[in-house]
Formats: structure tokens, C-alpha cells, sequence
């Protein structure tokens, strides 16, 4: 399996998991000021590592405007993750196209259609994949580390120790592009209607779910990928 080499550095870190898995190691991105210190690695260095991101239908269009000038400034090709046909479908047929607020198991049903699903599908098939969370950024998080094995998948999460100002940091010192929601007070990006802007006594994922007092987790951190969310 794959351990962790670089105590800190990005590059070795991803070069490294590329040589270990070649073809079968993906990068999920949500275009996240983390995910896009990833993004910048993996193009600059040509890594050639695959690039995938949910799309749920249901993203800001200031998300979707942002993919497009990405993948046009770096002249990269990003892979959409999408849900099932039928099942969003009959989901939308059941219970309407805004259930998410009526209650956290449907919440948690259009979480599973629209985004732990595709995702499963897609490391059904690889042995690999990176993210950008960081363990500060829920309860859920905090103990994971930067190499985890999960149903027989790894997942590696290059930035789990960084904080905040660390992201700014590198954002600012790559000149990154940054997402215009950033602007508009988000700090996390996500599903159009369910997530909103932060006040500022607030830490980082309250605008996920806001309505709900539940886990801040869609699910595609917390499941079993890969063989059945
Ligand atoms: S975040 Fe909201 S809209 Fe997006 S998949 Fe989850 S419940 Fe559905």
C-alpha cells in the first residue's frame, strides 16, 4: 500500500501515488480553494492524473462558469460524475425536486443519488483517489490522515493537516483563480440550495445544511465507496 513520503510537499506526494497506481488513481475536485492547489499541481506538473467532479445537477453557476474558465486557462479535461437516470428520476417523481428540506433522510437520499452513488461507481474501478478535505473542517474529519484505506481503496488526502490561512496562502503565493463565491462570503463549495454564505462568528461548513442539526457530510467522505454506498 501506499505510505505517505514528503512530510509536507504536495508534488512528491501526488508523483508518488501516480507512480504507485498509474491508471487507476483519480482526483475528485469541487473546485474548492484546497481542491484547486491540488488542480494546479497535477496540470503544472503533468502528473496526468484523471480529474473528476459531481456533478450534481444542482451547483451555483458561478461553480459551473468557474470549471469552464479552468479547464480552458489550464487546458485540462475534467470527467463529470453524474447520477443515475432512473434513480433521480424516481426521485424527483416521489418526493419533488426541493425534499432535501423536508427532513435529513431525504436529504441524505438526494446526497446518496446525486453524489455517494456516481462517486461509488467510479472507485468500483480504481484503487485510488485524492481529496482536498482537512480535518479541521468537521467532527467527521478530524481523525483522518493523509493516507486511509477504505473497502480496499485508498484514499489519499494530501492537505488534511493545512488550516485555513494555509490555503489563503498558497492560493495567494500560486495566484490561483479563486471561485467567485469566495467573494460572496462562502467558504465551502457545494449544491446550490444547500449551502449559503457564512456569518462571521461561523466556522467553515455551517453553511452546509444549514436548516438541519445534523453531520455536515454529504456522505462521500463517511461511506463505503466502491462497493456499495
Ligand atoms: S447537497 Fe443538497 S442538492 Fe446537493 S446532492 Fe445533497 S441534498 Fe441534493
Amino acid at each position: 500500500m501506499f505510505t505517505d513520503v514528503d512530510g509536507g510537499n504536495i508534488l512528491r506526494t501526488l508523483s508518488e501515488a501516480k507512480k504507485t497506481y498509474g491508471n487507476d488513481i483519480v482526483f475528485l475536485c469541487s473546485f474548492s480553494n484546497e481542491d484547486m492547489i491540488i488542480f494546479d499541481t497535477i496540470c503544472r506538473n503533468d502528473l496526468d492524473i484523471d480529474i473528476y467532479t459531481i456533478d450534481t445537477g444542482r451547483l451555483n453557476q458561478e461553480t459551473y462558469e468557474f470549471i469552464d474558465q479552468v479547464s480552458r486557462d489550464y487546458g485540462v479535461r475534467i470527467n463529470y460524475l453524474v447520477p443515475d437516470a432512473d434513480a433521480l428520476s424516481s426521485m424527483l417523481a416521489n418526493h419533488g425536486p426541493q425534499s432535501f428540506y423536508e427532513s435529513v433522510e431525504k436529504r441524505k437520499l438526494c446526497c446518496k443519488i446525486r453524489k455517494v452513488d456516481p462517486l461509488s461507481k467510479l472507485l468500483s474501478n480504481k484503487k485510488a483517489w485524492i481529496t482536498g478535505i482537512r480535518s479541521e473542517q468537521t467532527i467527521e474529519r478530524k481523525n483522518s490522515s493523509k493516507v486511509e484505506i477504505n473497502n480496499g481503496i485508498v484514499k489519499i488526502n494530501p492537505l488534511i493537516d493545512w488550516t485555513y490561512q494555509m490555503v489563503l496562502k498558497e492560493v495567494e503565493k500560486r495566484k490561483l483563480p479563486v471561485n467567485k463565491l469566495y467573494k460572496m462570503g462562502y467558504r465551502s463549495i457545494g449544491c446550490e440550495p444547500c449551502t449559503r454564505p457564512l456569518y462571521p462568528e461561523e466556522s467553515e461548513r455551517d453553511g452546509r445544511w444549514w436548516w438541519e442539526g445534523s453531520s455536515k457530510e454529504c456522505g462521500i467522505h463517511t461511506s463505503n465507496l466502491g462497493g456499495g454506498s
